[in-house]
């Protein structure tokens, strides 16, 4: 009997990530991520599964990203009774994500039947006691430990280097011998404080993302020398440093590079501000799972009894009587808050105080959507708007593309050059936009992989031992 797969989701598209594998009509779903988009198709793709929870056996969560894990809580809704498998620092990861979604949604829906009644607004798709009650069905299982489904699957996690927790699912049917793997999103080599992607064992089948598979990103080992750079010109002309960063990864990611330049010396001691509940959330998260952490960590920090999330003169602020008071001080500082498109959150107050002044510099370290505000900063816009007022952008921006936790296509091929070709029959392509699963496509194929397809959405695919 051959495994087959069905991805429900984020073939072709890169939200919404549903992969489900059946065996002896047994079906394993690996990840329900939230679908984003237009609001009305948002609304009732998330909230419309495209199967029934109740036939499903089992359920993997890869990471704890939004489009992998935000639509866990729809499972049970929908009637699901099973487990929910992750590594540890998934789950937790994937607790914090969920609630602060429906918190979202939440509000949300209160703001716009408040503002605009005679409009539809959307009520949220699920609230905090279900998001709650989902991380009620996780099972945790660390790295390389093999265990049973109910589905009669085997499963084992293999660390991607994504981000904390994150895992390449290895599936295999012990019956024919068959092997699969779903990469959920591969990190790239060399990448801070995580270990890189991890070696697979020979497997028959990949599912590989494709998220960057037309993309190849700046080296990451610049990453820390270039933030230096950026803080000391700034500091030398009296300015502030701000960074709108995601609360889960970079900020820590941020932290920690600046906790190795003030170890080094290679910046002056200065006030740095993690400004957001959820980033020092996350920070806790970050503290706890040291099994997730790469050997330098624990050589620099770790055998020495220090924190590598804590340094002088660093605070993480979550009253907001403290965040204002960030603002009434005048000496050069760095301040790291969220969201990192800016386009809600305490970040908004300090660009609106520090924009209009050519000392400070807006570091960007992330991918700003279009029609953000942060998309208006990273394109130089001569004037900004916040909160509804124009600004004129004075401040420097200075953008650094060496932060990404996705691999670009080199890294994607290197990675599945790594497999045993005696064994890999054939990697289908996900969770990429068409231009980027076209390049990968390419790429794997003239790297010597016999065939690579792009997945469609819907299309059962045999997976033949
Ligand atoms: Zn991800």
């Amino acid at each position: 009997m051959a495994i087959s797969f069905v991805s429900h989701g984020a073939a072709l598209e890169v939200t919404g990530s549903k992969h489900m594998f059946t065996v002896d009509g047994r079906q394993t779903l690996v990840d329900c991520g939230m679908f984003q988009g237009r609001r009305e198709e948002t609304d009732r793709r998330n909230r419309e599964l495209p199967f029934d929870p109740k036939q499903i056996s089992d359920t993997i969560l890869s990471h704890g990203h939004f489009d992998h894990c935000g639509n866990l809580p729809s499972l049970l809704k929908g009637g699901y009774e099973g487990n929910i498998y992750s590594t540890p620092a998934t789950r937790d990861i994937a607790n914090l994500i969920m609630l602060d979604s429906a918190h979202i949604m939440s509000k949300d829906y209160e703001w716009l039947s408040r503002k605009e009644p005679g409009k539809k607004a959307y009520p949220p798709i699920y609230s905090a006691r279900d998001a709650v009650e989902t991380v009620g069905h996780f099972i945790t299982v660390n790295y390389r430990r093999r265990f049973p489904l109910a589905s009669g699957l085997q499963c084992e996690f293999y660390d991607a280097g994504h981000i904390l927790g994150s895992s390449v699912v290895v599936l295999e049917d012990p019956k024919s011998g068959c092997r699969v793997a779903f990469t959920g999103d591969l990190g790239r080599p060399g990448m801070p404080i995580l270990r890189d992607p991890e070696a697979l064992p020979p497997i028959d089948y990949l599912i590989c993302d494709s998220t960057y598979g037309n993309r190849l990103h700046d080296p990451i080992e610049d990453a820390q020398r270039q933030l230096g750079e950026v803080i000391r010109e700034t500091v030398d002309k009296g300015g502030r440093v701000i960074i709108p960063s995601f609360a889960v990864g970079r900020t820590q990611e941020l932290v920690y590079f600046l906790h190795l330049l003030r170890d080094a010396d290679a910046i002056p001691e200065l006030p740095v501000y993690v400004d957001s509940p959820m980033a020092v959330n996350a920070t806790g998260i970050f503290k706890l799972h040291q099994e997730c952490y790469e050997e330098k960590v624990h050589q620099a920090f770790l055998d020495h009894h220090k924190n590598p999330f804590g340094f002088e003169k660093l605070h993480y602020v979550t009253d907001v009587s403290q965040s204002k008071q960030i603002n009434e001080r005048k000496e050069p500082c760095i301040i790291i808050s969220s969201s990192g498109m800016c386009e809600a959150g305490r970040i908004l107050h300090h660009l609106k105080n520090n924009v209009g002044d050519s000392r400070n510099t807006i570091l960007v370290v992330g991918y700003m959507a279009a029609n953000t505000l942060g998309r208006a900063i990273a394109d130089r816009r001569p004037e900004v708007s916040i909160f509804g007022n124009k600004f004129p952008l004075r401040a420097r921006v200075k953008i650094l593309n060496t932060f990404s936790a996705h691999a670009d296509y080199r890294d994607l091929a290197a990675y599945v050059g790594g497999l045993d070709p005696n064994r890999l029959k054939e990697v289908f392509l996900v969770h990429g936009e068409e231009d980027a699963v076209a390049n990968l496509a390419q790429v794997l194929k003239a790297a010597g992989v016999r065939k690579a397809t792009p997945v469609e959405p819907g299309k059962e695919y045999e997976l033949r031992p």
